[in-house]
Order: C-alpha cells, then sequence, then structure tokens
C-alpha cells in the first residue's frame, strides 16, 4: 500500500509516519529529511538548497522528483508514505507517471485538517522541545519562515486537496486530536 500524507507545516505528517513505519513495515520517505540530510552532509545539492529552506520556501521540482525517483528503485517493504511530497502539482504528476513505471499504484491520500493558531503552537514548541534537549532547532522552526511556509502550503501545496479529491483518492482526517487519536483515525482509512 503506498499512500500520501497531505497537510501544512505542523500537521503531523512526519509524527504519523513514523507510527506506519512501525506498524505496517512501511517506508517513510520524507523529502524534507533528505534535504536537511544533504544540506548537513553539505553535499552540491545540499548548499544549493540550503538558503531556500531555511526561508521557508519550496526547492526546486526538478531536485525532490530526483529524490523520489532513486527512493521508488529501492526496497518496497510495506510499501511507501510519501510526506511532504508531493507539494506541487507538478510533482503530483511526477508522482503519479514514477508509480506506474514501477507497477505501483497510489492507495490514499489522507489530508491531516489542522487549523493556523495549532501549527504555530505546536512548531514554536517542537523548537522549544529540541532546544530543551540540547538539539538541533531546524533553521526553518522561527516565526518568520513558518509565516513563507504557511503560504507557500496554500498557495502550491493546498491546490493537491483538488487534484486527489477529483481522483477519487482523497481522505480527510482531523488531525487536530491526539496523536494517539489521529493515528486512529489514520488506521480506519487504511483498513476500511
Ligand atoms: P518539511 O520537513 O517537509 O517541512 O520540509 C522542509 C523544507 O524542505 C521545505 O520548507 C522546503 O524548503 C523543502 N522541501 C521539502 N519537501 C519539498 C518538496 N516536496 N518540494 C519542494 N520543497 C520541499
Amino acid at each position: 500500500m503506498n499512500i500520501i500524507l497531505l497537510g501544512p507545516p505542523g500537521a503531523g505528517k512526519g509524527t504519523q509516519a513514523r507510527f506506519l513505519c512501525d506498524d505496517r513495515n512501511m517506508i517513510q520517505l520524507s523529502t524534507g529529511d533528505m534535504l536537511r540530510e544533504a544540506k548537513t552532509s553539505g553535499t552540491e545539492m545540499g548548499k544549493r538548497v540550503a538558503e531556500v529552506m531555511d526561508r521557508g520556501d519550496l526547492v526546486t521540482d526538478e531536485i525532490v522528483i530526483g529524490l523520489i525517483r532513486e527512493k521508488l528503485q529501492g526496497d518496497k517493504k510495506g510499501g511507501f508514505i510519501f510526506d511532504g511530497f508531493p507539494r506541487t502539482l507538478a510533482q503530483a504528476d511526477a508522482l503519479g507517471k514514477l508509480l506506474q513505471e514501477q507497477g505501483e499504484a497510489l492507495d490514499h491520500v489522507v489530508e491531516l485538517q489542522v487549523n493556523d493558531e495549532v501549527l504555530v503552537d505546536r512548531i514554536v514548541g517542537r523548537a522549544a522541545e529540541a532546544a530543551a534537549a540540547g538539539q538541533p532547532v531546524r533553521a526553518d522552526d522561527n516565526e518568520e519562515s513558518l509565516k513563507v511556509r504557511l503560504m507557500a502550503y496554500y498557495k502550491q501545496t493546498s491546490p493537491l486537496i483538488g487534484y486527489y479529491h477529483a481522483k477519487g483518492n482523497l481522505k480527510s482526517v482531523d488531525g487536530l486530536g491526539s496523536m494517539d487519536a489521529v493515528k486512529l483515525d489514520i488506521a480506519g482509512v487504511l483498513d476500511a
């Protein structure tokens, strides 16, 4: 089973993806994690994307599609969870083609619905928690970048909700509940 977790920054996509990996042996494909890794390890591509990412804007479709293409050729285990990808209509089209080439299908697009106040609280909370634990705080977990990230979501990513609705893949889940409540709702969608 291959699924997309769709939702704004702070909606809980990463958290729920990790639960699904543990419970269903699925593989989390987070383009954000891959890009941060490239940034940290200082690859050519990592250096190119650093500024855009820190500001909160999207990196080019070409880069993220390339990252995903590579991963789709590896082990599939219990299926892929696309987390933070696709974020544009061009990426969504590219994903459809890539899956088809692999003889795979997209089974569900799960939209995590939340409101903006919760997002800001969660992201500020995430930054504070990391700082308190002596862990690195994400360079884009600050108020200024968050505004840019939210705008990028509404302008470039939220059209995917209509796109996948039209394709018949879209399932919406209330992302405001506790982690466990959201997890149960997602399981309900996947096991229906
Ligand atoms: P995330 O961890 O998903 O919040 O992603 C962090 C940052 O990485 C985003 O703000 C973008 O700059 C970049 N990024 C991650 N995924 C994508 C994507 N699918 N398309 C474009 N940029 C992305």
